[in-house]
């Protein structure tokens, strides 16, 4: 009878790691789906060979089922797009959105559930983890088999392994940059269902509520996927001076970052900041003027493909991480830097 048992515990837990189903929390704007949920769907493809790929998005009127459509294209791999059309849904909000995904899951059992690393996935999926009572494995950057992970620790000076051993769904966030994703030559266009939302119940007092949401009116690049990603520190001194890092990433065609102290100086919005505590990039090419490179902000730039150092301190810690490093007073070559470059 053990024996049989036993047998039947190890044919359920074989099936379990053949059967990977993982449902992705998709991010859209302006009726189009964000490349950290395609870089997500990469990510759900190192879980296994026989993935199947689910998409939930949620929102409200015609940009959602923009969006939807779009989704249903945006990786070969992805086989279904849930919809939840609703008003409640119309701000990315942790409440809602952790029923929703929980809604989701009791009608279907998935065995992972994940979101890139952003202020959406990070808001949400802690809230969806406690919901299950399951732990979530946060920042994953390396995927070893279903349920081993790398993830930095540290402030990335450090890489862990872990293995997820819970009973529950396997509730991962992302980090995006370690999962690039290659031009799409197939076309494949996955089924979009609708979610029946008449079953759904939320709780009557909600803690949170949305207040409004403020963003740059740019044509720069969005930090988190530019190719070029021009940096100021503290060194710039002033809202005005600050105006030359800009000048520069047009010129350059690349996306502006900061360092903690510039955005603590008020020299740019906190959106801007790049490392631990901001945003993590990955550039083809990453510049920064005066930044000293302290581990918090290496932290975030460590993947960058080239890095160059401008700094008027020859012992300057960023120069220890850069491929190219110039000594010398950014206020004298940022001016020669757009003299020389030609225009875009
Ligand atoms: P500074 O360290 O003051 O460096 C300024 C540099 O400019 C110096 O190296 C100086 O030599 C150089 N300089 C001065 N004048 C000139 C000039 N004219 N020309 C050229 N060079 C010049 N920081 C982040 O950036 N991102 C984070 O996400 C982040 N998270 C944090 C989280 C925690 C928990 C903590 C404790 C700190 C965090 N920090 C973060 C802060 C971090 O420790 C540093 O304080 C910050 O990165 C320093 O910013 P900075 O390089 O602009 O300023």
């Amino acid at each position: 009878k053990l024996v049989l048992s036993n047998a039947h515990r190890f044919i359920s837990i074989t099936n379990l790691s053949r059967c990977i189903s993982t449902l992705i929390l998709a991010e859209h704007e302006s009726g189009s789906i964000k490349p950290q949920t395609v870089s997500t769907v990469v990510a759900a493809n190192h879980l296994g060979e026989s993935s199947s790929v689910s998409l939930l998005l949620a929102g409200s009127g015609s940009s959602l089922q923009e969006a939807a459509s779009q989704a249903a294209s945006c990786h070969p791999s992805v086989s279904e797009v849930l919809v939840a059309d609703s008003d409640r849904f119309e701000y990315p909000l942790a409440e809602p959105w952790a029923k929703l995904v929980d809604f989701v899951r009791q009608q279907r059992d998935y065995s992972h559930i994940l979101a890139s690393s952003s202020s959406f996935g990070k808001n949400i999926l802690p809230r969806v983890a406690a919901l299950l009572d399951v732990s979530p494995v946060t920042d994953v950057v390396k995927i070893l088999g279903s349920n081993e992970f790398i993830r930095p620790i540290y402030a990335g000076n450090a890489l862990c392994r872990v293995r997820y051993t819970g009973a529950g769904p396997c509730v991962l966030t992302i980090r995006t940059t370690s999962f690039p994703v290659t031009p799409i030559t197939e076309s494949k266009k996955a089924t979009i269902s609708q979610i029946d939302l008449s079953k759904f119940k939320e709780d009557a007092v909600s803690r949170s509520r949305y207040v409004g949401q403020s963003t740059q009116d740019t044509e720069r690049p969005d930090l988190g996927s530019a190719r070029v990603v021009i940096t100021g520190g503290r060194a710039l001194k002033s809202v005005e001076n600050f105006k030359m890092i800009e000048k520069l990433a047009e010129k350059l065609g690349g996306a502006v970052g900061a360092t903690r102290a510039a955005v603590d100086a008020g020299y740019v919005p906190n959106d801007l900041q790049v490392g631990q505590t901001g945003k993590i990039v990955a550039p083809e090419l990453y510049m920064a003027f005066g930044v000293s490179g302290a581990i918090q902000h290496l932290a975030g730039i460590k993947d960058s493909k080239v890095i160059v150092a401008v700094n008027k301190d020859a012992d300057a810690p960023i120069f220890q991480v850069a491929d190219y490093g110039l000594v010398g007073d950014l206020f004298e070559v940022i001016p020669e830097l757009l003299e020389k470059l030609p225009e875009k």
